[in-house]
């Protein structure tokens, strides 16, 4: 058949764009500090994972440029080979003693991690059981086994019971995994109860605490800790690009975790290991996690005031527990058009539509930043009042 072989290339993305579901990019001017230059227009930022500000803490940046001087540009290879440098194992030792688990293995990032690790968890005759609302990273992961699946109603412990009772039954190894923090609604797993419930039914636990991590927890030390039960989730997975300001993903558990770990996953095995900048950079924002603890109180003394505000104002911000505060006004296109007013008026935060949440509960996602002045929440929470009464949303 003579056919057009790359047709659906044009026709993929200008169905998008007809359905307004392509990703418009806003281009930085600046670094990610709170007040960003964004298409050439001065903005609060509202919208980074950048919790903590520490993508621009000077010993973040002096460890980065020390080590690129020191060590060079790249890593020069994948860490099984030739690719290991005493600065990913400093940080490997750092992490785990932060988190109070016996080890830790990096990963290049946090999608890397789940995708190469969660395959090697599970296989024919073992069950993986989800929450019905965890991140697309796990998802794919979940995908490369030839395991079967359960999900469970986002949160619903009842019915994570019912499921762990049929599976344990019939399946060898059962895993249960959950995003710590969801990242939509800001929500947090009741990961103390899903412990309990793995050790009953003999099931592995594993949390993606990509949100949580430097946010949750006393010292930002993530969800093991906010709960008192470090050490006790079998897999703690989570990311260095968020509240750490840099890149990279990150297991913390048991050394037999780790072991097993390094050697399976194959994202860790055939891919290049951190440029020494990166590693230097991590081992910085530890560190300064350890040692300044006014960053992760701003952000929560900031988070709480935010919220409050808003909520007093009329806003419905579900169910949110932490800095990531959704401010749901129902139709997608008044999101949109929400989003878009408040860029204009110099407050930048992202719509999150339909399918990305239920249709009616199309929102403004916010992710508040330690670096943000009560003056710039009050600027922000100002445009936020006008534009929710001009739309008929407050
Ligand atoms: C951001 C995120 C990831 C991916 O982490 P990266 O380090 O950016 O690849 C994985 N899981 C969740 C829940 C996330 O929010």
């Amino acid at each position: 058949m003579k056919r057009n072989p790359t047709l659906f290339l044009k026709e993929g993305y200008e169905e998008l764009v007809k359905k307004s579901l392509d990703w418009k990019l806003r281009i930085l001017e600046t670094g990610s500090t709170p007040h960003s230059v964004v298409d050439g227009k001065e903005v609060i930022m509202l919208c980074s994972n950048n919790y903590l500000n520490l993508s621009n803490h000077p010993r973040l940046i002096q460890a980065a440029s020390d080590a690129a001087k020191k060590y060079g540009a790249g890593s020069g290879s994948v860490r099984p080979i030739a690719g290991t440098m005493k600065l990913h194992m400093d940080v490997e030792k750092k992490l785990a003693k932060f988190k109070g688990t016996e080890s830790s293995l990096i990963y290049q990032t946090g999608f890397a991690a789940n995708a190469g690790l969660i395959p090697q968890l599970a296989g024919k005759g073992d069950i993986i059981i989800s929450d019905e609302l965890n991140h697309g990273s796990i998802i794919d992961g979940v995908r490369l086994t030839k395991t079967d699946r359960a999900i469970y109603k986002h949160r619903d412990m009842g019915e994570l019971e019912k499921v762990l009772k049929d599976a344990d039954k019939k399946y060898n190894r059962i895993l249960i995994i959950t995003d710590g923090v969801f990242s939509m609604d800001g929500d947090i797993a009741p990961m103390d109860k899903i412990v309990k419930l793995g050790s009953e039914y003999g099931a592995m636990t594993y949390v993606d605490d990509a949100h949580g991590e430097g946010v949750i927890g006393p010292d930002g030390r993530g969800i093991g800790a906010h709960f008192g039960i470090a050490g006790q989730i079998d897999v703690e997975m989570g990311t260095f690009s968020k509240a750490y300001g840099v890149v990279g993903g990150l297991i913390a558990g048991s050394q037999n975790l780790v072991n097993f770990a390094y050697n399976k996953s194959r994202t860790w095995l055939l891919s290049g290991s951190h440029p020494p900048a990166v590693a230097g950079a991590q081992f910085a924002a530890i560190d300064v996690l350890e040692t300044e603890p006014e960053h992760v109180k701003n952000l929560w003394d900031n988070t709480k005031y935010f919220k409050k505000e808003l909520n007093s104002m009329g806003f419905d911000t579900g169910f949110s527990e932490t800095p990531i505060t959704p401010v749901i006004v129902g139709e997608s296109s008044k999101a949109k058009e929400l989003s878009n007013l408040l860029f204009d008026e110099g407050v930048f935060a992202l719509p999150i539509i339909f399918p990305m949440v239920a249709r009616d509960k199309a929102r403004i996602r916010t992710m508040m930043n330690a670096g943000l002045s009560r003056k710039d929440i009050d600027f922000a929470l100002e445009k936020f009042e006008k534009l929710g009464k001009k739309l008929d949303i407050i």
